[in-house]
């Protein structure tokens, strides 16, 4: 772990993320976290912004999620509805009244809605409890299921028959996602998968092969359209079988639309993998010989069920080190041997020099931090408050947690000095296609038991809040 992680200021500022009094930032329509109002004295939980729907919900899904006999078969039962040719009873399709029961339940907790009038509300509401924006994102993807040998096209339709012109999927892709670019407004950004264009796009993927044509005109015209609207466009990691061919694919489209001195692509990068400083340098140097921005999304990574286990850190102590150095390199201009001047000290200079090493300059970076880890985004917005404050270089930050997870943690963030752009992900897409993702966000909180007990424990104290309220108003 990082000096800066075990300090004093951040673990000030960790402290302050639960205990803060209650402010709200409000959000100018230029799009600056303008300044901070408080609401009312008595809302001493940063969860106080949420609706008595959303917290009754998160309750919920923090029951099943904090109880280990509850979560097992919640999550068995998840990946079961994921399956194709199930009976009619679990099929959501077919069952409207399961359907509907899961809609109010899980569905709302984590996604963002089945239509874009749906979505729209959400994003609206995220944007009343005081986040930048929303970053959305549609739920078709293909996971590839390395252990089983099996790919799981989760919503995607099918793709082109031989010799076929245009290919049915991507021109759905196409049709959809630019029906996504017009629901955003200032502040929000969108996210997208690849693999939801559906097999010839993966095929390619896997193969190493460039994308097909129909598909690079879809990136283009999406791309276009979200830099006239100063939107950013966060191109998702997947699973491993096609993360090299979406890496190479968000670098052409970064050599493209990232000129300038800012960030309109960026690509993800999974700190869980071995490989992945690697992926940064060699992007890094792409960044600094060819003169565009870097736009590095960083996360911990989602397949740890479904990928190649020996590709992965071996142990969670080793992603979260993974994660912070990437994390805070960046926010220090020091990472991978590029540096800036005068952020690297003499004695790192000296080491590296008697390494036989050169430093290269660092090139132009905009970060991305997507992660519900306390530690990592607390140490990370400290840092960069701190070098801002000091006038030494960084590089521009924003932080993103997803909807209907670490609500406590968005809502500390938003109230911490520095006014860090803080923004909720919201996955949209019909119930069916929205499984997947419910299933991975289930088995995620198995494996961050302690934070979704402190989650949990957050999310009661507030609900005996407003009752204690109630009853004081009604005595
Ligand atoms: C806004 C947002 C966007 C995201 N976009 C993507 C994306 O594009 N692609 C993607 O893959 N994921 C994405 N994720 C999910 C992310 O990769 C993580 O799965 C999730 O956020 C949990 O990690 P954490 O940083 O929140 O921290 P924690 O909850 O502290 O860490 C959990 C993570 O640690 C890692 N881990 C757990 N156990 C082990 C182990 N035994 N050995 C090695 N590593 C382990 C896994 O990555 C696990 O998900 C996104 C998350 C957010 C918040």
């Amino acid at each position: 772990m990082s000096g800066l992680r075990n300090g004093r200021i951040a673990s000030t500022a960790y402290k302050a993320l639960s205990t803060q009094s209650p402010l709200v930032a409000s959000v100018s329509r230029a799009g600056a976290v303008s300044q901070r109002e408080p609401v009312a004295p008595e809302n001493a939980s940063p969860l106080a912004a949420l609706s008595a729907g959303a917290l009754c919900r998160s309750l919920f899904t923090n029951t099943v999620s904090s109880t280990p006999w509850l979560l097992s078969p919640a999550i068995s039962f998840l990946s079961y509805l994921c399956q194709p040719r199930r009976p009619l009873l679990f099929d959501v399709e077919r069952n409207r009244p399961f359907a509907w029961l899961m809609k109010q339940t899980v569905y709302k907790q984590f996604c963002g809605g089945e239509t874009p009038a749906e979505t729209k509300a959400t994003m609206r509401r995220m944007r009343d409890m005081g986040f930048r924006g929303t970053i959305i994102t549609l739920a078709t993807e293909t996971v590839f299921d390395y252990r089983k040998n099996l790919v799981h096209g989760l919503g995607v339709e099918a793709g082109a028959g031989e010799g076929a012109a245009m290919c049915p999927a991507i021109a759905a892709w196409r049709k959809r996602t630019l029906g996504a670019v017009e629901l955003l407004d200032e502040g929000d950004q969108l996210a997208i998968k690849i693999t939801g264009a559906g097999p010839l796009v993966t095929d390619a993927l896997a193969a190493g092969e460039p994308l097909p044509a129909q598909m690079l005109d879809a990136l283009d015209e999406i791309s276009t359209r979200c830099k006239a609207q100063r939107a950013r466009i966060l191109i998702d990691a997947e699973s491993q079988l096609y993360q090299f061919g979406i890496l190479q694919v968000g670098l052409d489209l970064m050599r493209k639309y990232n000129r300038g001195g800012h960030a309109v692509i960026y690509s993800t990068y999974q700190a869980y993998l071995k490989s992945t400083p690697a992926s940064v340098a060699r992007d890094l140097a792409a960044a600094l010989d060819e003169g565009f921005t870097l736009g590095l999304k960083l996360v911990r990574g989602a397949y740890l069920s479904t990928d190649k286990r020996s590709l992965i850190h071996d142990t969670k102590e080793d992603t979260d080190a993974a994660y912070d150095a990437i994390a805070l390199g960046a926010l220090r201009q020091d990472l991978l041997g590029f540096s800036s001047s005068s952020s690297s000290s003499g004695v790192e200079q000296q080491r590296t020099e008697c390494k036989g090493t050169q430093r290269r300059p660092f090139p132009s970076v905009n970060l991305f931090l997507a992660s519900h880890n306390r530690e990592s985004v607390v140490a990370a917005h400290e840092l960069h408050r701190q070098r801002s404050e000091q006038g030494l270089p960084t590089v521009p930050v924003g932080f993103a947690q997803l909807q209907g997870m670490s609500d406590a943690l968005s809502f500390g963030l938003l109230r911490l000095g520095g006014a860090p752009e803080v923004y909720k992900c919201t996955t949209w897409g019909s119930l069916a296609e929205c499984l997947g993702y419910l299933a991975r966000r289930a088995s995620e909180n198995r494996d961050a038991a302690s934070r979704t007990s402190d989650e949990f424990a957050a999310l009661r104290a507030e609900a005996r809040r407003r009752l204690g309220r109630l009853l004081r108003l009604q005595g």
